[in-house]
Parts: structure tokens; C-alpha cells; sequence
């Protein structure tokens, strides 16, 4: 340890501590003081972990898994470093290390558990030489932010193969992740749902449709939604790995279960795609050769945060909050709330700053037609871009609300509404949206 990571260390804790009582998010600051003042301070923090370092990449659930990640291993007894928050670029890795440091520069912990944004690969992983990687999925994110899906791809791959000796824990049932992990040279098992569970979307947008290793259209027995399923090429026999942890007898409604290894998971939330989330953290913790004994009784206390089918109660209404930040997420939370046969009101928030991608085209991509449904007592739209937000479903002849200013819109919702209501808001949504729900909470 060096005097110059000490100082580092403590700088960025004062900054964080500083923003905090500014009201602000002080996490990504403290990183950035903490790289200028030592642009090691990664690499030597990092290597202080005593066991493993675990990172979860790909485009939708990396916060849901990786928190799940962590609560597995806290709960068999392991000291875990973590970016919490979602803080997935390089100033959010290295605040998630610098914050969890002792003021002697040192950080105590067996395992690291660190969500990387996919292109920020780059700037992590030469320092942080990860033992794991857990794949998500890869789907197409906000068009502008960081363009095609194969230059997510390539980035990935290429970072992937410098370090050769960590073992990728993939989605089998999308083809682009089983095909990176093939491909790359790197050891890698899969995780899968080998039998459909839930209607696909007839519309829904498929990235990966052909074959990524020749080039011919891909034939599949199912879809689950997107593009994950059980696909095979006709032409290179590329096709779904048999899955190494493989859910079985799943159910989907108000909770959530299925089997793996012959133990029964079950959480309380909604939404097929928690499922994923479920068995990618699950088959991470065994990967690393943990028996996960305590992971079932984990999920019993586990919560999905900040905003991710987050329940408040506002006016004597139930209120879910979601983020939906992408096609294949929105299609994924609208087929959660259509699992809900309440009558509902829903609220769609729709902003375009930096962080949510200018280009809001893909709204287009996203199977709004699911919405008419006589379930479904009112749709309001929010936010920056609410008036595109109310054309789009103009053109699938459903009728939307037109309320700016969303504090007002969940206001009239819950009193005047079905008593269930679901806001679903893109990424700089969330943070507002979940502060004037707390505070609603509270008032109300
Ligand atoms: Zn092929």
C-alpha cells in the first residue's frame, strides 16, 4: 500500500461525503478525485481482494444481478465489494472500491462483485482483471449512446480475450452471448430456460436472427421474448448450448419460481426476466465454486432496487415503479404489468437527456399494441418527450393522457384512478420519479 492510494482513499471519501450532504450523488465524484490524485488506485485496490472478482456485463438486469450477486455471497458469509448504485463507467468502479477502503488505504474483502458498462470494459478491465464475468444478454440499448449492437460486441470480445483465464457465465438462450462465449477462446458455462414459459410478443424486434458465426438465418423452436430461445443454425450446427444451470418447472405470475440443481428458487416480484436475473447471479455464486446453500432463503429478504418493480403507496394506491430504458426491456415490463389482471392505470415517463439517449426512436421498436387491453383503465405520458410518447401510441389507436410534469400525473392517478398504478420511466426518470414517490409516500 502507498501512501500516495491513502491519500487518494481518503480525498474521494471526503468527496463523497461532501456531494452527500450537497444533496448530490456523490459516488461517480469521489472516483474521479480518486483516479486524478492516483491513477493506480484501481489496480491496487482491486488486487487486495482475497478470493475472487466477479463483474456483470450485457445490455438489461446487470444492477438486479449484481446486487444478487452480492446478497448470495454476503449471505455465505463472504465481506463483498460492490457498486450498489449502478454506477457502471470507470469513475463508478473505482468510487465502488476507493468508498469500501479502510482510511488506511486498504480494502478488506473476499470477493468483489462489479457491474461494468459494456463499452467501459475498456477502462476496467486492465486494471481489474476480473475471475468471472457474467453475461447478461445483449440487446440493443438507447440507438445513439454507443451505436450498433456489434460494436458492443467487438469491444467486449476483445476485452474479453485479454484475460484470457476468466471463465464467462452466460445466457445460453441468446445467441449473440452464447456465440461471444464460443468465440472468444475464454472457458465459459451457460444458464438457460430450456422450455417456453410465457407467450412471445408476435412483433417483437430480434437482434441476432442469423447466424453470427456464417451468416444464416437462425431456426428456432421457441422464443421467450427478444430474441432469446432455443435457436439452431441449418448450415454451421451453432446452436443453444445445453445449459450447465438450467431452470426448470418455472412460474411466472404475482411471484416468481423455478427449479435449478434441484432446489426450488422463488422470489416475490414480477417479470419472466427475473428469472434471468435469478439463475445468471445463481449459476455465478456456483460457478465460483460456492454451494449456495443460503441463496433460496436469500431471496426471501432480497428487494430489487431503485426502481426495478419498486412498491409504494401513495394516496392509498398501489404504485410500482420500473425502469424501461430499451425496447426489449420496455417489452419485457409491459408483458409483467399485462401478468397483472387487476384493472390498472399505468404512467409512461419518457426523457431524452444525455444519459437516456438523445434518439428516441426506438420507442417505434417497442410492442405498445400489448397495452389494448381492457385491463388497462388509463395510460398517461410523462416527461421530456411525452408528446412523441402519446404519438407513438396514437398510431396503435390507444389513447394516452397528456401530463408534463409527472408528479402531478401520479397525483391525479392515485386518487382519482384504479388504485393500481404502474410508472414505468426511462433512465433520468428514475431517480426524480423515485424521490417524488418517496416523498408522496410520506405526505400521503
Ligand atoms: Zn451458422
Amino acid at each position: 500500500m502507498s501512501i500516495r492510494s491513502m491519500f487518494a482513499v481518503n480525498a474521494a471519501k471526503i468527496t463523497g461525503l461532501v456531494c452527500r450532504k450537497l444533496g448530490r450523488q456523490g459516488v461517480t465524484w469521489a472516483g474521479k478525485v480518486a483516479l486524478k490524485l492516483y491513477p493506480g488506485i484501481l489496480k491496487e485496490l482491486s488486487s487486495q481482494v482475497r478470493e475472487k472478482i466477479i463483474v456483470v456485463c450485457g445490455t438489461n438486469g446487470k444492477t438486479t444481478t449484481n446486487n444478487m450477486l452480492c446478497a448470495a455471497l454476503e449471505a455465505e458469509g463472504k465481506k463483498v465489494v460492490c457498486n450498489h448504485t449502478g454506477s457502471n463507467m470507470l469513475n463508478g468502479v473505482v468510487a465502488a472500491f476507493v468508498l469500501a477502503a479502510g482510511p488506511g488505504g486498504r480494502i478488506d474483502a473476499d470477493y468483489a462483485c462489479i457491474e461494468v458498462d459494456e463499452a467501459s470494459t475498456k477502462h476496467v478491465f486492465p486494471a481489474l482483471q476480473p475471475d468471472y464475468m457474467v453475461l447478461t444478454n445483449l440487446f440493443r440499448d438507447q440507438l445513439d449512446r454507443y451505436g450498433e449492437i456489434d460494436i458492443t460486441m467487438n469491444i467486449l470480445e476483445e476485452m474479453i480475450r485479454t484475460v484470457p483465464s476468466m471463465k464467462l457465465i452466460v445466457n445460453g438462450d441468446d445467441a449473440l452471448s452464447a456465440y461471444l462465449a464460443m468465440d472468444s477462446g475464454n472457458p465459459w458455462v451457460s444458464y438457460g430456460v430450456p422450455e417456453p414459459v410465457v407467450e412471445s410478443g408476435l412483433h417483437e424486434i430480434r437482434e441476432g436472427r442469423f447466424c453470427k458465426r456464417c451468416g444464416e438465418r437462425l431456426s428456432y423452436r421457441f422464443y421467450h421474448f427478444s430474441q432469446l430461445g432455443d435457436y439452431e443454425c441449418p448450415k454451421c450446427g451453432f446452436k443453444r448450448p445445453a445449459a450447465d444451470f438450467c431452470a426448470s418447472d418455472v412460474e411466472v405470475s404475482d411471484h416468481i419460481a423455478f427449479t435449478v440443481e434441484d432446489r426450488r428458487l422463488e422470489a416475490n416480484y414480477k417479470g419472466f426476466y427475473n428469472v434471468y436475473n435469478m439463475l445468471a447471479a445463481y449459476a455465478g455464486v456456483r460457478t465460483a465454486g460456492l454451494t449456495a446453500d443460503r441463496f433460496a432463503e436469500m431471496l426471501k429478504g432480497f428487494h430489487p432496487e431503485n426502481g426495478r418493480m419498486e412498491q409504494f403507496k401513495v394516496n392509498g394506491a398501489d404504485v410500482v415503479l420500473n425502469l424501461a430504458k430499451n425496447p426489449a426491456g420496455f417489452n419485457q415490463n409491459i408483458a409483467a404489468v399485462m401478468q397483472d389482471k387487476r384493472p390498472k392505470d399505468l404512467i409512461i415517463l419518457i426523457n431524452d437527456n444525455a444519459q437516456d439517449g438523445r434518439d428516441i426512436s426506438w420507442l417505434w421498436d417497442v410492442d405498445f399494441d400489448l397495452l389494448e387491453n381492457e385491463t388497462v383503465w388509463s395510460i398517461t405520458v410523462s416527461g421530456i418527450r411525452c408528446q412523441d410518447m402519446r404519438l407513438r401510441l396514437k398510431y396503435v389507436d390507444i389513447p394516452s393522457e397528456l401530463i408534463e410534469n409527472v408528479e402531478t400525473a401520479i397525483d391525479k392517478k392515485t386518487r382519482e384512478g384504479t388504485g393500481n398504478l404502474y410508472v414505468l420511466v426511462n433512465y433520468t426518470g428514475l431517480f426524480g420519479t423515485r424521490n417524488i414517490l418517496k416523498k408522496m409516500e410520506v405526505n400521503g
